[in-house]
């Protein structure tokens, strides 16, 4: 692969020596299961075909350098020592986090070199982060012997992200990066990271998943984030469980009728009926009713528009116009506020789909979106 190459070889030149081997990750797309990880449910990731490349070396002198291809500047060179929680802004916080979160675990990492390229876009809900994060920790977890597994890799990342980077995020994005499989979507319970591998070939059944990139990232979703996960733990405690994983579908009327705040009320619907959305797509794949899947997809968007309200004009315009256009079904992907949706299809109407969504986008007056097909890929690898 020509990119493995030029990573070597960019490592090579910034370095003055060969890298002790190459590493990918990739990044992820949800195809249902929104806003749930952080409510011990249920989510189901694919990984997709970007990935993020590191050409990485051990150092035993506390030492990190870091390079990123896709980033302006030159190499950071960090002392181990000095590593501490939210003290970085800057790309480097992603990979550094990483290596803080293994020490502070106990993990005898003395110093890397290291040099990344990503081609996952960057915050467009697809988690370049977790990408950027999966390989680092999975370059440093094969250098250093630790025997971690996946899951346990993709816990020190999501603690990197969380303590030291500091941003909110569940544990999907990590764990989808660092397991899934090709040809595969990840059914995972998030409570006690029990996975699945479900099958999810969609081109052998005459299908295809597009992800539109809506270019749009809203300034404020940061602190949206936080206040929905805040009003979904006053809604778990409201109702007494430990989440609101705990409250079950069949009970959801009776749970909703306790609850006074109709904020709250919605916070719980959403959750509730979403989680149980992710057990009816996995039953109908398994069954391999793949079709019917659409309109459960679809069916999520519009609780996550009109119930936890975290979608906007732009994600909106994609489902809308994907379903009156013919698409099997469509739903916003990743956390809202912009980002990504993605559209099942029949593989005939993808051009007819892609071309109804850029004239939309184009008559509202939007950025154009990017649109490309999503094809379930592997999960985080050595490659050389
Ligand atoms: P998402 O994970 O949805 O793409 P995030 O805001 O969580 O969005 O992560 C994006 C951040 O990850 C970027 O701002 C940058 O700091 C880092 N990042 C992503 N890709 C790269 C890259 N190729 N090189 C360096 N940093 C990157
Ligand atoms: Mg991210």
């Amino acid at each position: 692969m020509a990119a493995q190459h030029q990573v070597r070889e960019a490592f090579v030149a910034l370095y003055g020596a060969e890298p002790d081997g190459v590493w990918a990750a990739p990044g992820r797309v949800n195809l249902i299961g929104e806003h749930t990880d952080y409510n011990d449910g249920f989510v189901m990731p694919f990984a997709l075909p970007h990935e993020a490349l590191a050409a990485v070396s051990r150092r035993d002198d506390g030492i990190l350098r870091l390079h990123s291809a896709d980033i302006e500047g030159g190499v950071a060179e960090l002392r181990l020592d000095d590593l501490a929680p939210e003290t970085d802004e800057a790309w480097t916080s992603y990979p550094a986090g990483v290596v803080w979160a293994l020490r502070e675990a106990g993990h005898p990492v003395t110093g890397a070199d290291i040099h990344l390229t990503s081609t996952v876009p960057s915050g467009a809900g697809l988690s370049s982060s977790a990408a950027l994060e999966v390989v680092v920790a999975l370059a440093l977890n094969d250098l250093y012997d630790l025997g971690l597994q996946r899951w346990q890799l993709a816990r020190l990342c999501q603690r990197a992200e969380n303590v030291y980077v500091g941003a909110p995020t569940g544990i999907m994005d990590q764990t989808a990066s660092a397991c899934c499989e090709a040809g595969h979507a990840l059914f995972l319970d998030t409570r006690d990271l029990a996975q699945k591998q479900i099958p999810f070939d969609l081109a052998a059944e005459g299908m295809r998943l597009l992800v539109v990139d809506t270019r749009v990232k809203h300034a404020h979703s940061n602190g949206e984030y936080g206040k929905r996960r805040a009003g979904c733990e006053k809604g778990a405690a409201l109702l007494g469980v430990d989440a609101l994983r705990d409250v079950p579908y069949a009970d959801l009327d009776a749970a909703l009728a306790r609850l006074d705040d109709e904020e709250v009320r919605r916070l719980v619907r959403h959750v509730v009926t979403e989680d149980e959305r992710v057990e009816r797509v996995v039953a109908l794949l398994e069954s391999g009713d793949t079709r019917a899947i659409g309109p459960v997809l679809t069916e999520g968007h519009a609780s996550l528009r009109d119930d936890f309200r975290v979608s906007c004009p732009e994600l909106d315009l994609v489902v809308s116009t994907a379903v009156a256009a013919g698409a099997l079904g469509a739903r916003m992907t990743g956390g809202g506020f912009g980002g990504s949706a993605i559209v099942l299809a029949e593989a005939a109407d993808v051009d007819t789909l892609t071309k109804a969504i850029e004239e939309a986008f184009a008559a509202a007056g939007h950025t154009a979106p990017r649109v490309f097909e999503a094809v379930p890929s592997a999960g985080a690898r050595r490659v050389s």
